[in-house]
């Protein structure tokens, strides 16, 4: 048997990772690792710091402590769209797109602005995203006409139209109905058979549970809880977390 690759070996490390807002810390010493294909669920309560977590590692905000590695490489400071030429991308947990253009032009942006070094780009390729993500019948229509539903399909198509390795996602199945949520896991777990690396933040467990069965839980900034979600359920502390705190859904 081969040993276990060490963190630093996979394609996201992050260590130590600390984010402050004035005094508060939102992030407080935060560490894990994914590789390629796996999924990593990451649930705690509201506030807890998730979003804040997406946002550090996609280079929204600069870390004030720790390190994100990305296939080998330090991240530092660089910004979002340099990042997703890298191979980082994320869905928003709300999403806002450009209101007055269409859903072909929204998609075709951002595959313009931070398509993945290598990776081939084109009007075809977009008409594929937009066919596999069923926005291929709203292609024209302008984003700000699109139910939640369907901007939140628009807000992947986006992420994917970057081509990226690690796809980092917020909350993508709230308000989806029972159908969709089918689909979307389904479409998920696919790009991870693909080989891409999710880290998924998610209230809906059952939805979770469809993808993986790895899930970090975090309180205030910190991780409390690695292991599987059937654990995580029966695990004093993260329940006490929940019952303590918001409803997770
Ligand atoms: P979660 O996604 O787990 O609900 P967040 O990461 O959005 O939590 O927020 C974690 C904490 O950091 C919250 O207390 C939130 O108010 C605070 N926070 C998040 N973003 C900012 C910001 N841009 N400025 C100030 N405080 C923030
Ligand atoms: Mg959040």
């Amino acid at each position: 048997m081969s040993p276990e690759p060490s963190s630093s070996d996979r394609l996201l490390a992050v260590d130590r990772l600390v984010k402050r807002f004035g005094g508060f810390r939102a992030l407080d010493g935060v560490s894990f690792a994914l590789g390629a294909g796996e999924v990593l669920g990451l649930v705690g309560p509201n506030g807890s710091g998730k979003t804040t977590c997406i946002n550090t590692i996609s280079g929204l905000y600069p870390p004030d402590g720790g390190a994100v590695r990305f296939a080998g490489q330090t991240l530092g400071g660089l910004p979002p769209h340099r990042r997703a030429r890298l191979g980082i991308n994320r869905t928003f947990q709300s999403p806002r797109p450009f209101a007055s253009l269409t859903v072909r032009q929204n998609v075709a942006l951002a595959a313009a602005y931070g398509r993945r070094h290598g990776a081939d780009a084109g009007p075809a390729d977009i008409a594929a995203l937009l066919a596999e993500l069923e926005l291929d019948g709203l292609a024209e229509r302008r984003a700000e006409d699109l139910n939640s539903a369907q901007q939140k399909q628009l807000d992947l198509a986006r992420a994917l139209a970057t081509r990226p390795r690690l796809l980092l996602v917020d909350e993508l199945a709230a308000g989806l109905n029972p159908a969709e949520l089918a689909r979307m896991a389904e479409r998920l777990a696919a790009l991870a058979g693909g080989g891409m690396a999710l880290l998924v933040v998610e209230h809906l467990l059952g939805f979770l549970d469809r993808l993986t069965d790895r899930v970090i839980v975090m309180n205030a900034g910190r991780e409390i809880f690695e292991g599987t979600l059937s654990e995580a359920t029966r695990d004093g502390e993260v329940v006490r977390v929940f019952l303590g705190g918001e409803h997770v859904g």
